[in-house]
This record gives C-alpha cells, sequence and structure tokens, in this order.
C-alpha cells in the first residue's frame, strides 16, 4: 500500500471507500491507495485505515446481530448464500478484470478464482438445508439424546491478497450458512476485490452487521486491532490466511483464549518427476507449479525433486520450456503465464533469495531478478518499469540443509533438486517444514502408493499440479502450513461450528445414567464342548 511506483504516481481521481460497520458506512482518518499491480500509476481508491475502535465497534455490531441471525432458520441463510453464489454469476466478469487489475494474475486464473466463489456458494447453499445433527439413543427409557450443530459466535477473519476472492469465501460462506456473524480484515494488497464482495454479499439481501468489514494494514493496525479482540473477549472464532509467522502469533493469542483458530499458512511445496514418468506432462505441470501466478501462490512448487536417472533430460526440457515463458500485463495480454509481483514488498521479499542462493553454493541456470529495459527475458511483453516483474528463475545443486531449499520465497523461483529413486524422493520432499501441498509425476502404482502413504502434507496430487483446488475437497496443511484446520467441503463445517449434546428426559424422575441405567446381566455361561 505504500508502493512506491517507479514512474510518478499520479492519483487521479480515484474515491475513497468506507469501512462497512453494522451497516454503516464509516470512513477513517487515515487511507491507503490500492494501485493496478501490472501499471503501478493506475489507482484503483483509497481504502480507510481502521483505528482500533473502529475495529471494536465492527466486533461489537457483529455480536448485537448474531442475536437474530443465529436464529434464522439456516434454509432461510442457505438461500442468501445461493443469492450470493447468483450474484457473483452476473458480475463474474468485471470481478476477474478487477482481480487481474488490482492483484495481478491472469485473466483466466481470475476467473478460475471467481469461479471457485460460485462454487463454494452452490455447495453450500443447500447445506442449509442439511447442518444435520443425529438422534442418539439413551441407555435410560423415556429419554431422548440429540446432537445439533450451533454457530460459535463472531468470527474474526484476516485474509492474505493473492487470491482475494476465493480464499474469503472458504470462510465467510460456511462462517454465514452456519449461523455466524464476521468482522473481516481483508489483505491492504487487495482491498477493491473485498470491497466488491462485501458489497455482493450485501446486495444478496444479507443483514447489516452480519458481514463488517474494516480496512487497513497488519501489524500494528487493522489486523493486529483485530487479533486483539480475542483478548477483549469480543470474537468467538478468528480464521487467518497468510505467512506462518503471523499465523504463530494468531495462534498464541487464540490459545490462550480458548479458541480454536482456522490456520491457513505458507507452503515450500515439493512437486516430484520419477524416473518412468510422461515428461511432456510432467515439464508443463512443473512449469505451471512454479511460475503459474509468478509463483504467488501458496501451493506454488518450490522444490522440483528429479530421479537421476531422467535428471538432465528433465533438466533441459524445463529450461527449454521456462525460456519460451510469457510474461508482461495480463490486463493488456492473454497470454502471458505470469504477470507482475502484487506489489513491491513481494518483489523485494523475492529478490532476497539471490543472496542466498549465491552464499549457499547453489548453481543458478536461469534468471536475473527484476526485469528491466535492456535487461528482459525472451517472453517478455510490454513495458517493465511499470510495475515489478521477476524473471523465472531457476537453481540447480540445491540441498535440504540450505534456505534456498527450505524457506517460501513467494515468487518466479524453483529449484532442482536431484535425487535417486522413490524412497530419497518422498524423504527429500518431507524435510521441509511445511506440509501444505505436493505432487508427483509417476505411472508406477507402487510408487504412487509410496508417495500417498508417506508424504508430510495436506494435499497432494498424481500426474497433476501442486496448485488448484476443488471447491469440495478438503484445503490445508501439516507442520508449518497450519494447525489441521480444513476449509471447502463438509470439512470445514467443524471449524465454524460446535456439537450441542442435548438430552430430554420425559420420565417424570429422577434417573441418572450409569447409576440407574438397568443393565442386564448374564445368565451363567454356555460350556459349548459339553453341550452335545
Ligand atoms: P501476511 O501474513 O504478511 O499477511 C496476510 C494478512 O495478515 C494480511 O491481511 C495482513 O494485513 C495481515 N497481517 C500481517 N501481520 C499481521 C499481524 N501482526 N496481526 C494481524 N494481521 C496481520 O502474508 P502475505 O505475505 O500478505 O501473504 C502471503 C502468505 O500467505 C504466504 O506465506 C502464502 O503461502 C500464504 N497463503 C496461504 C494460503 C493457504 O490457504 N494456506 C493461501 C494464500 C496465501
Amino acid at each position: 500500500m505504500t508502493d512506491t511506483a517507479t514512474k510518478e504516481p499520479h492519483t487521479g481521481s480515484a474515491n475513497t471507500y468506507p469501512n462497512l460497520i453494522g451497516g454503516r458506512e464509516i470512513a477513517s482518518e487515515n487511507t491507503f491507495e490500492s494501485r493496478n499491480s501490472s501499471r503501478l500509476d493506475d489507482v484503483l481508491g483509497r481504502f480507510p485505515e481502521a483505528t482500533k475502535e473502529q475495529v471494536r465497534e465492527a466486533c461489537e455490531a457483529a455480536r448485537e446481530t448474531f442475536k437474530t441471525w443465529s436464529r434464522t432458520p439456516a434454509p432461510i441463510r442457505g438461500q442468501l448464500i445461493g443469492q450470493i453464489g447468483k450474484a457473483l454469476e452476473r458480475e463474474k466478469e468485471s470481478l476477474s478484470r478487477l482481480v487481474t487489475r488490482e492483484m495481478g494474475k491472469t485473466h483466466k486464473e481470475a476467473r478460475g478464482s471467481v469461479q471457485e466463489a460460485i462454487d463454494t456458494c452452490q455447495f453450500f447453499q443447500s447445506e442449509g438445508r442439511r447442518l444435520y445433527g443425529q438422534t442418539v439413543p439413551s441407555e435410560m427409557p423415556r429419554k431422548e439424546l440429540n446432537t445439533y450443530r450451533r454457530p460459535l459466535g463472531v468470527v474474526g477473519i484476516v485474509t492474505a491478497g493473492n487470491f482475494p476472492i476465493a480464499v474469503p469465501s472458504w470462510k465467510i460462506i460456511p462462517a454465514l450458512v452456519t449461523g455466524n456473524t464476521i468482522v473481516w480484515k481483508p489483505s491492504e494488497d487487495a482491498p477493491a476485490v473485498a470491497y466488491a464482495f462485501a458489497k455482493i454479499i450485501e446486495e444478496a439481501g444479507v443483514p447489516a452487521g452480519v458481514l463488517n468489514v474494516v480496512f487497513g494494514g497488519g501489524k500494528g493496525a487493522a489486523g493486529e486491532f483485530l487479533v486483539d479482540m480475542m483478548d477483549e473477549g469480543l470474537l468467538d472464532k478468528f480464521a487467518f490466511t497468510g505467512s506462518t509467522a503471523v499465523g504463530r502469533h494468531i495462534g498464541e493469542v487464540a490459545g490462550r483464549n480458548l479458541l480454536h483458530p482456522t490456520l491457513e499458512l505458507g507452503g515450500k511445496n515439493p512437486l516430484i518427476v520419477m524416473r518412468d514418468a510422461d515428461l511432456d506432462n510432467a515439464v508443463e505441470g512443473a512449469v505451471f507449479s512454479a511460475f503459474g501466478t509468478g509463483g504467488q501462490r501458496c501451493t506454488s512448487a518450490g522444490n522440483i525433486i528429479v530421479d537421476a536417472p531422467i535428471y538432465d533430460e528433465f533438466k533441459r526440457r524445463f529450461l527449454e520450456r521456462v525460456k519460451q515463458i510469457r510474461i508482461g500485463d495480463p490486463n493488456e495480454h492473454d497470454d502471458v503465464l505470469y504477470g507482475p509481483f502484487i506489489n513491491q514488498r513481494f518483489y523485494e521479499n523475492w529478490q532476497k533469495h539471490y543472496e542466498w542462493g549465491g552464499s549457499e553454493g547453489a548453481t543458478l541456470l536461469h534468471g536475473e531478478g527484476r526485469i528491466e529495459d535492456g535487461k528482459a527475458p525472451e517472453g517478455y511483453v510490454g513495458d517493465p518499469s511499470a510495475a515489478y516483474y521477476g524473471w523465472p528463475t531457476v537453481w540447480e545443486g540445491v540441498k535440504p540443509g540450505m534456505k534456498l531449499f527450505q524457506t517460501e520465497v513467494f515468487g518466479p523461483t524453483i529449484n532442482l533438486v536431484k535425487v535417486d529413486g522413490i524412497e530419497e524422493a518422498v524423504q527429500t520432499a518431507n524435510s521441509v517444514d511445511y506440509g501444505l501441498s505436493s505432487a508427483i509425476y509417476t505411472n508406477d502404482r507402487e510408487w504412487a502408493h509410496h508417495f500417498k502413504e508417506n508424504i508430510e502434507a495436506g494435499m497432494s496430487s498424481i500426474n497433476n499440479t501442486t496448485v488448484g483446488a476443488e471447491a469440495h475437497m478438503p484445503f490445508g496443511g501439516v507442520k508449518g502450513s497450519g494447525n489441521g484446520t480444513r476449509e471447502s467441503g463438509i470439512w470445514v463445517i467443524e471449524s465454524y461450528t460446535y456439537w450441542h449434546g442435548v438430552n430430554d428426559d420425559v420420565s417424570g424422575k429422577l434417573q441418572l445414567a450409569q447409576m440407574d441405567t438397568e443393565y442386564v446381566e448374564p445368565k451363567g455361561e454356555v460350556d459349548v464342548a459339553n453341550l452335545f
């Protein structure tokens, strides 16, 4: 948000947008700008830096609305989710264009990410007609046992900017259908998409104060203020997508308040290519896993682990393909594989890895840092000074002990790691502290099985990329990638409800489980050997 464009910025007539609190539009004294990731002189709008008092007000508004929203029949809540899905479908094209403009992913990917939010609505629309509990037999006569799913209360949500609509929908939609109310602090990297999404939810008929949106930064700003609300007792649940460092902090605050947070964090995802793989397919999958979205996905591949007998051939084909990658402004070019960094912060964080690689003795096969005039790869189209674009970067000679192997760089960089055989491949894949996604290219059933059983990851693909999610499959990681919670599909419902067990006794007398239960005594032993 404090991006300094390489060109003189002209802030033009960009509008200032408000926080959305309790159905009211509330401005803040301080504001920040959102810029087109591909053309930093294009300002999308100014957004408020919500104060702590405003964040508190949003939590209080959500608490007040919880009283009515939680009692709204779940099928009606589901119907509203359906309306959100329809509005998203209607606005799909404009929203996708906005995602591309603000965040810089290609239009094809942006359309996919809006579709994922639509799919999420379609899945949860009818969940409002299920939300099943159980009827359970009692050990006492004239007593009924039932379980009910209950909403948790007010959910604080903080999200990252690389998936500005799909990832928030994974949290907001199930939280709403299960009867919770929300305070959402979207990423300062993509506030315009968040604002548009919030307006669509409002249009669908979700009552004022059910979804409250506060804008601003993370540390020392709206994000941290929202985390502080757990200590003030104003939140009943926290759901976060972002870096592992911030996730750990949120987990600590949630833990001392006895809240179970949803934590979807970073990744350094392995992609294994075995000696029997279909190499054309593996190279295509590896290129997209590493460089799709400019490597700015939590599921982007970080290490490509290649079986020794095909290492040289894979490397040759992969590099040939990397040299052809088209890069440029995705607002103007439909054929680019990736666009710019989301902003300067992401570029600067990525750039640091060039130092590690050099000092650790890895070999740079391709890549020269920032793309500039006179220093651009063959496939670059456009004006590189308009934004921050990175060279597709490939290292080899990378080993598990190296920082380059271990650390998420969140940019267009991949490491080639040579191994010998399936056991070493999986062991190497597991030697990172993360465990989000993973992939293997092989046609050997035993190797695929070994991978499935032994890989330490929340998500795995066989003969497909490390990236990509379907709205009805569980999404999440293990180890440094999360705390075991899952988003999407039926699994996410556990994150936004608690089970309420109810005993209903109509016997009209005191009857105590275990103590007054009429257990049946065995009648004596049957000696089968002496029966005949
Ligand atoms: P980040 O953790 O810096 O920021 C994410 C969000 O947290 C932003 O809204 C930010 O304002 C807020 N934030 C930052 N510091 C905070 C603090 N101290 N207290 C409260 N809120 C704070 O992450 P980023 O660099 O913006 O995003 C990239 C990261 O997100 C990568 O690590 C990526 O892997 C991860 N990510 C994970 C998933 C997933 O589902 N696992 C999806 C997308 C991105």
